[in-house]
C-alpha cells in the first residue's frame, strides 16, 4: 500500500500485505497450496538461490500466502520484517538461533508462559545453550545479571498466566547499555493493545496460535524485526556481522541492513530448521487479524467487567489482572498497553486446590482446555496442567501456584461469564 505510513490500525489490520491476486485479481489473499515455483529460467533460479534476487523457489523458504501474513504482522507491529513459523514455540527458537552458540546464554523472566520456562529451563541446554531466570520488576537484577555471554534478553509484555505487565522501557535501557537484543512476546497483548518496538524492543514474537487468530483453529508463530538493532556495533552476533560460509561469504547485516535478521530467518533459520508456517494456517491467521482490534476491545472491556466483579467476591482470595486499579501493575498500563491490560488473568480461589479443580469442572461457558486468546472463554487450573512440569517454587514465581485458576477471558456477553462463574463458584465452595 502507497500510504501506510498514514494508515490507522483498523485499515491495516486488514490491508497490510494483502494486494489483489496479480494472477486473478483475487481480492483475498488466496492460499497458495504449492511446494514449488517454476523458475522462469536457469539464471532467474541462479540470482534465487544466491540471495541476488528476492523472489519464491520452495515453501519451506517463503510462500505467498505465509509473505502476505508476515507483512501484516510485521505492519501492525512496526517492524522492519517478519518470519513466520509452525508455533509460536518455534518461532522462540527462530529468534534465539542466529544469536546464540554453545556456551551462550539468555537472561530471562520468570514469569513466563509455562512451555516457554521448560524451554529455556531444559530443552536448549541441548543446544550447549542456557537461561537465567530473574524477576524483570527488577531491571538492576536483570542488569546484574547480564555477563559477558548473554546474547539477549526475553520478556512477555503482558505475561502468561498473571497477566503481569513488563516496564519495557526500563528493561530495553539494560539491554542497550548491554548491548544485546530484547526479545519480547507479545502474544498476550497484541500489537492492537502493546507496540513492544516502540518500547525499545529488537524482536517481537508471537505464538499467532491465540489472539491473533483468534478462534483456536491453527497453530502457528512469527518473530518481527524492528530492523533498528546495530549487529556489527560489537563482535557477539556472528552469524549477522560476519561473512556466512554457505551463501559464498555472504554477510547479512551488510548486504540486507534493516532486513537482515529477517533475511536470516528466512535463507539459514527456515532453510535448515525447517520449522515452516503451512499456508493454510497462514489463511485463517489473516482472517483472524482483520478483526483483532474490535476483538480485543470486547476482550478487554469483558475482562474488566469479570476482574471486577471477582475481586469483590468473597469466594475469591485475589485477582491479579492489571487493569484493577488494585493491581502493582496498574500504573504500567497507560504507558505498555494504553488500549487495556489484555483478558488474561488469574483467580486466587478460597478453599486452594480442591475448590480450583471443583470450579474448572462445574463451569458450563467457560471451556477447561491449554489454550488461551481464543473468541470463546477458557479457564485452565496451571498447577496440574501447563505448569505442571515446574518446581513448586517455579510455579509460584510464575504466579501458578496450586490455589489458582486462569482465565482468558472471551468476548461472549460479559453477563453470562459472571452467572457461568458465580454458580461454578458455589460449586466449588460446597
Ligand atoms: C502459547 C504461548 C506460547 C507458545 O506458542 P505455541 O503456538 O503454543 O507454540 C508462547 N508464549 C506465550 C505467551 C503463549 O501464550
Amino acid at each position: 500500500m502507497s500510504n501506510e505510513a498514514t494508515y490507522g490500525f483498523d485499515t491495516l489490520q486488514i490491508h497490510a500485505g494483502a494486494r489483489p491476486d496479480p494472477a486473478t485479481g483475487s481480492r483475498q489473499v488466496p492460499i497458495y497450496q504449492t511446494t514449488a515455483y517454476v523458475f522462469r529460467d536457469a539464471d532467474h533460479a541462479a540470482a534465487l538461490f544466491n540471495l541476488q534476487e528476492v523472489g519464491y523457489i520452495y515453501s519451506r523458504l517463503t510462500n505467498p500466502t505465509v509473505a502476505a501474513l508476515q507483512e501484516r504482522v510485521a505492519t501492525l507491529e512496526g517492524g522492519a520484517g517478519a518470519v513466520c513459523c509452525s508455533s509460536g514455540h518455534a518461532a522462540q527458537l527462530m529468534a534465539l538461533f542466529p544469536l546464540m552458540t554453545p556456551g551462550k546464554n539468555i537472561v530471562v523472566s520468570t514469569r513466563l508462559y509455562g512451555g516457554t520456562v521448560t524451554q529455556f529451563s531444559q530443552t536448549i541446554k541441548r543446544f550447549g545453550w542456557s537461561a537465567k531466570f530473574v524477576d524483570f520488576d527488577d531491571a538492576d537484577a536483570v542488569a546484574a545479571a547480564i555477563d559477558d555471554d548473554t546474547r539477549a534478553v526475553f520478556c512477555e509484555a503482558v505475561a502468561n498466566p498473571g497477566g503481569h505487565i513488563t516496564d519495557l522501557d526500563a528493561i530495553s535501557a539494560v539491554s542497550d547499555a548491554a548491548g544485546i537484543p530484547l526479545i519480547v512476546d507479545n502474544t498476550t497483548a497484541t500489537p492492537y493493545l502493546c507496540r513492544p518496538i516502540e518500547h525499545g524492543a529488537t524482536l517481537v514474537v508471537h505464538s499467532t496460535t491465540k489472539y491473533l487468530t483468534g478462534n483456536g483453529t491453527v497453530m502457528g508463530g512469527c518473530v518481527v524485526d524492528s530492523g533498528k538493532f546495530d549487529w556489527t556495533a560489537n563482535d557477539k552476533f556472528p552469524s549477522l556481522s560476519e561473512p556466512e560460509p554457505a551463501y559464498h561469504g555472504l554477510k547479512f547485516a551488510e548486504t540486507f541492513g534493516p532486513l537482515a535478521f529477517t533475511f536470516h530467518g528466512i535463507a539459514i533459520g527456515l532453510r535448515d530448521l525447517g520449522m515452516t508456517m503451512n499456508p493454510q494456517a497462514a489463511h485463517y491467521t489473516l482472517m483472524g487479524i482483520e478483526t483483532l482490534s474490535l476483538r480485543m476491545e470486547r476482550h478487554v472491556e469483558n475482562a474488566v467487567k469479570i476482574a471486577t466483579w471477582l475481586e469483590n467476591d468473597p469466594r475469591v482470595d485475589y485477582v491479579t489482572y492489571a487493569g484493577l486499579p488494585s493491581s502493582p501493575y496498574n500504573k504500567l498500563v497507560p504507558k505498555i498497553c494504553p488500549k487495556g491490560a489484555g483478558a488474561l488473568f488469574t483467580v486466587a480461589v478460597k478453599g486452594g486446590y480442591d475448590a480450583c479443580i471443583k470450579l474448572v469442572d462445574n463451569l458450563e461457558i467457560f471451556s477447561h482446555v491449554a489454550n488461551l486468546g481464543d473468541a470463546r472463554s477458557l479457564i485452565i487450573h496451571s498447577a496440574s496442567t501447563t505448569h505442571r512440569q515446574l518446581t513448586a517454587e517455579q510455579q509460584e514465581a510464575a504466579g501458578a501456584g496450586p490455589g489458582i485458576v486462569r482465565l482468558s477471558i472471551g468476548i461472549e456477553d460479559a453477563d453470562d461469564l459472571i452467572a457461568d462463574l458465580d454458580q461454578a463458584l458455589s460449586k466449588a465452595a460446597s
